[in-house]
């Protein structure tokens, strides 16, 4: 289909970036990652996952079966094979003659920091697997982790992967019905969980939700507290646990327990950014395959140089695969740490990294936006000299956000990748290969070698270059979800039905005319403003393309006359204060960056914009206010309080504003 139907679903292609970074040949010459995987991969692409499966993984029984779809949507990869994820996260680096390397240095928010190595892994991971199995931990039981950034809760996990026992993890930043309902959906037997944790200054105490989350009854026998700030608890004799006391009297060797290929992992529910979190989960072969392929190459990493960070928290799907599993199946050396950004002062991750010399940064836009704002002086004070690569995921990144990204971080030298994925996909799927890919800041441009991504129009089509649609993924890949844990119907209708045979991520995309894929947001947020399909990543990004804007987001609102009207939140960058003029600039600047079509009807000058634990912007909350409804279900809401303020400012705001 060529021609533009009325109910062509394809996205108007309005921004254009035309900035290029080619590979800097030195880069490419120590680069990990070489085109030629590509065709590789292309030629063959189970066998290509089958070598990778080999040659990055330790199996305790090979596998001679690679990939099963018959039984679709729910893959089998390396199906006869057996392994253990601990075993190869840990014990066979100190086999291997790494025990004395690092494998965590953790920087607590107070100041306290930790070194562990691998062998020193070994030793904690080993006696909490015995504690575990003591408490009536069986292989296939689930245990539930609720525990600050500490280095308890790798162990945690990793504790759980050694005796088949799937772990769910629950941000520490959630509430005690959050973590109820999680509890109750995975059927844990065991809680893990501390008396507190450190954030933005003081102890807030963690227990507590643990012991309402578990005051009606539920499947929880035990609860294993951490003492990490030494506040006073409440303790239910018989089902509460000291974790010291029970380490320390616990082995320190332990045999891992082999367990099949498609072994559940762990269960993680998403953030729930569009709506109710769903229960994902992953298993065991496919997943740390495609994990330690991607960690190797998209971020380039020499495990024996290099100093590896991933700012996210292990709560999410990124400190799973990029803290916990991808960065220890490849013997690498990172940090942890436990805190936010600003405390006790802005410039302290910048601190961290001049002190540990970290060379890899992963994080995510929201963060980057925040510096933006928070001005280059600060990373400035700091000696970033040790950055080699950097990267981003969670949302799109904006151009202007890449270009201070590379700029004020990387110091107009690093690559930048960045990375889509989910959930659900486990592992990284589209993101450049750093030496290899010519960089376009805003774009996470190629799917991986053995990866196949597409963008399908209304029938499924696959649109040509230049067209827009939908995000979808054609082939099963290694690290797949197998399922929504309890719901394989919720499983097949919420990814399967929209385009059958096809995943369908749930997002917004188009292709460029080199055939790069450019992610425009959420399917459910597409704007439609007098017939045409606008896209809030590119409204967005035209925003943050002004001097003077840190942070916007975009919504459509229905509007008597074009169906939907564009309505922009804004956040300004430091030093800038609103004056009269602020929103007829920025209004004019968008129809110039992008077309009048896009003109926002309104905007509004904000302090926050309202985001979820893991930091992304929940649009659906700010269409609710510039509709003038009832904020919708904000449970997932980082702060809640911002939506009030929100609303108070529009309802402020003078007519003027809204009228051309
Ligand atoms: P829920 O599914 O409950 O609404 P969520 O989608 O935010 O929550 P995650 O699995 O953490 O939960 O996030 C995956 C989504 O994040 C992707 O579908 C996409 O919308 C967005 N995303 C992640 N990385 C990128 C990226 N590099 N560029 C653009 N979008 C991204
Ligand atoms: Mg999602």
């Amino acid at each position: 289909m060529t021609e533009e139907s009325p109910t062509s679903p394809s996205l108007e292609n309005l921004l254009t970036e035309d900035r290029r970074f080619p590979p800097d040949p030195q880069f490419s010459e120590h680069a990990n990652a070489h085109p030629e995987l590509y065709a590789w991969a292309a030629a063959d692409r189970t066998g290509f996952w089958a070598d990778q499966a080999r040659e990055l993984i330790s199996w305790h029984r090979p596998f001679t079966e690679v990939l099963d779809w018959s039984g679709a949507p729910v893959a089998r990869w390396f199906a006869d094979g057996e392994l253990n994820a601990c075993y190869n996260a840990v014990d066979r680096h100190v086999e291997a003659g790494h025990g004395d390397r690092v494998a965590l240095h953790f920087e607590g928010e107070p100041g306290d920091t930790r070194t562990l190595t691998y062998a020193d892994l070994q030793r904690e991971v080993s006696r909490v697997a015995h504690v575990l199995t003591g408490l009536g931990v069986a292989t296939g039981d689930r245990v539930a982790i609720y525990l600050p950034m500490i280095p308890e809760a790798v162990i945690a996990m990793l504790a759980c992967a050694r005796i088949g026992a799937p772990h769910s993890v629950v941000f520490g930043g959630f509430s005690a019905e959050a973590l109820r309902s999680r509890i109750a959906d995975a059927e844990a037997k065991v809680v893990v969980t501390a008396d507190g944790g450190y954030r933005r200054g003081t102890a807030s105490a963690l227990k507590p939700a643990v012991d309402e989350a578990l005051a009606g009854g539920g499947p929880v026998e035990h609860v294993l507290v951490v003492r990490r700030t030494g506040q006073d608890v409440a303790w239910t004799e018989g089902r509460d646990v000291w974790w010291h006391e029970a380490v320390e009297a616990a082995p320190t060797e332990h045999t891992p327990v082999w367990v099949e290929a498609e072994h559940p992992l762990f269960i993680l529910y998403t953030s729930g950014t569009t709506g109710k979190p769903k229960g994902i989960f992953h298993t065991t072969g496919g997943y740390l395959t495609q994990t330690a392929f991607t960690h190797l190459n998209v971020f380039d990493l020499k495990a024996d140089t290099d100093v590896y960070w991933c700012t996210a928290d292990v709560g999410w799907v990124t400190g799973h695969t990029y803290i916990v599993y991808g960065p220890l199946v490849n013997g690498a050396t990172q940090v942890i740490y436990e805190g936010t950004p600003d405390t006790p002062h802005r410039a302290r991750w910048w601190e961290i990294v001049a002190k540990y010399k970290v060379s890899i940064l992963y994080t995510a836009p929201t963060a980057i936006r925040t510096c933006m704002k928070w001005g280059e002086e600060l990373p400035g004070q700091h000696d970033l000299s040790s950055l080699r690569l950097l990267g981003s995921v969670g949302e799109s990144i904006n151009p202007e956000a890449w270009m201070w990204y590379r700029r004020v971080i990387g110091g107009d030298r690093t690559p930048i990748v960045d990375t889509w994925w989910q959930t659900e996909t486990g592992a990284i799927m589209i993101s450049p290969l750093p030496g290899a890919t010519t960089l376009k800041p805003g774009s996470a441009q190629v799917p991986l070698p053995g990866i196949s991504a597409d963008v399908v129009d209304d029938e499924a089509h696959p649109v040509p270059n230049g067209g827009g649609g939908y995000l979808v993924l054609t082939e099963p890949w290694p690290a797949m979800l197998r399922g929504i844990w309890g719901d394989p119907q919720r499983f097949a209708d919420t990814y399967w039905s929209r385009f059958p045979g096809l995943y369908f991520a749930g997002d917004g995309a188009k292709k460029d005319e080199d055939g790069d894929i450019w992610l425009l947001g959420r399917v459910d947020d597409v704007m439609n403003v007098s017939g045409h399909r606008l896209s809030t990543t590119e409204i967005e990004s035209a925003l943050v393309s002004h001097p003077s804007v840190a942070e916007a987001a975009v919504v459509g609102a229905a509007d008597d006359t074009t169906g939907q009207a564009v309505v922009a939140f804004v956040i300004l960058r430091g030093g800038n204060e609103e004056t009269s003029g602020t929103v007829e600039e920025l209004r004019s600047h968008v129809a110039r960056a992008i077309g009048p079509i896009a003109k926002p009807r309104s905007i509004l000058v904000v302090a926050e914009l309202p985001k979820t634990r893991s930091g992304k912007i929940m649009r659906r909350l700010l269409r609710d206010v510039a509709e003038h409804r009832a904020v919708g279900d904000a449970t997932t809401l980082a702060d809640a309080s911002v939506m009030d303020l929100i609303s108070r400012g529009l309802d402020k705001q003078s007519p003027a504003a809204s009228e051309d």
